[in-house]
């Protein structure tokens, strides 16, 4: 589900401040991975007294993840929840103004800028940090949807445990895919890769571990036909394979792991993307098309997507926050 669902407005898009006065904030932050959490931590410290909606998935995509190796600072690796926490404890420990809630629209046509959380409260600021991220992408048929979150699911760590000791289907060939592949083989018996060209995307490294798992098994050129179930649950995956031909693998899990799309959609009036929705910044800083509102993270980043690049991008958005507000009378 996206983090951001767009609001329907009336008339000029201005939304209603409802019992008086907005709260006025100097920064404002929205979303709460590594990017959302990295810009409080400068902002924080360089006096932005900034606040930080979480989203609707805090912590964002780390937290969905399981072991993340290559974050520097944890030679011995780290799981994506702990990451995140500590990251988190860190804006705080800077006095960050952490809150729940899900910025579901917003006015950027003159500053402040006005954000609506929850479809209720009205907060405004005077620069904004977009860290809003990702959401998993899914294939679009009918049976996928039939199935979700009853054999069907976009995140093994969450979800993997129910299929222990089972079979189960991954679709991607990128490092998600395999990423979840594996961690789905230490929990089940064995694990269908589908991938539907002839070579895996993902990096090397994770391709020769997947090659290397007994119960991995890969299923190049194989596109998924329909997912079949009965008694509200998965039974089975029919695939396509490169003659053309349909094979059946029994199975009582699907994960969908084939990419993400940006979650960018309240933004859109105001904000440049590129044709998938990646909110477009001047090369180099993390600037917008709207002076003082700022992007970073993966809801920028088509390219890189990692949780490293995602605080990196976070931390240049603050300062150029910083120097936003610093040059300018508000
Ligand atoms: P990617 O976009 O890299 O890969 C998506 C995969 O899904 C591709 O193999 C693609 O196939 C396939 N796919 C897309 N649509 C369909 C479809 N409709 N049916 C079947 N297959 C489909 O996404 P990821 O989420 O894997 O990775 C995103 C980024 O995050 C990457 O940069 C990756 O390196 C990074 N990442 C890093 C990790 C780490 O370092 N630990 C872990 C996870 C991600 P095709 O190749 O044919 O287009």
């Amino acid at each position: 589900m996206s983090m951001f669902k767009k609001m329907e407005l009336s008339g000029d898009k201005s939304p209603k401040i409802p019992g008086g006065e907005a709260e006025k904030v100097k920064c404002l932050i929205v979303g709460s991975g590594p990017a959302g959490y990295t810009a409080a931590i400068y902002a924080s410290r360089a006096n932005l007294v900034p606040v930080l909606y979480e989203g609707l998935q805090p912590g964002g995509q780390p937290s969905i993840t399981t072991e993340i190796e290559n974050f520097p600072g944890y030679p011995d690796g780290v799981t994506g929840t702990q990451l995140m926490e500590d990251i988190k404890r860190q804006a705080a420990r800077f006095g960050t103004d952490i809150r729940s809630g899900i910025a579901t629209a917003v006015d950027l046509s003159s500053s402040p800028y006005k954000i609506t959380i929850d479809d209720s409260e009205i907060i405004q600021t005077d620069a904004l940090i977009i860290a809003t991220g990702a959401t998993p992408k899914y294939l679009g048929l009918e049976s996928e949807k039939k199935y979700m979150g009853s054999g069907v699911s976009a995140c093994a760590t969450c979800d993997g445990f129910f299929y222990k000791n089972q079979d189960v289907a991954v679709v991607g060939g990128g490092d998600t895919a395999a990423e979840e592949s594996l961690y789905l083989s230490g929990i089940c018996n064995k694990v269908y890769l589908i991938i539907r060209k002839k070579y895996m995307r993902a990096s090397r490294v994770m391709q020769d571990r997947v090659m290397e798992r007994e119960n991995i098994e890969v299923l190049f050129e194989h596109v998924t036909h329909e997912i079949i179930g009965e008694n509200g649950g998965v039974n089975g995956v029919l695939l396509k394979n490169n003659k053309g031909e349909i094979v059946r693998k029994d199975i009582s899990g699907f994960f969908v792991a084939i990419g993400h799309t940006p979650n960018s959609g309240i933004f859109k009036d105001y904000l440049e993307t590129d044709e998938v929705g990646y909110i477009k910044t001047v090369p180099g800083p993390t600037k917008t098309n709207v002076d003082g509102v700022f992007a970073s993270g993966d809801v920028m980043d088509p390219h890189y997507r990692q949780s490293v690049t995602a605080a990196a991008t976070g931390c240049m958005a603050a300062l150029d926050a910083e120097r936003y507000l610093g040059t300018r009378k508000f």
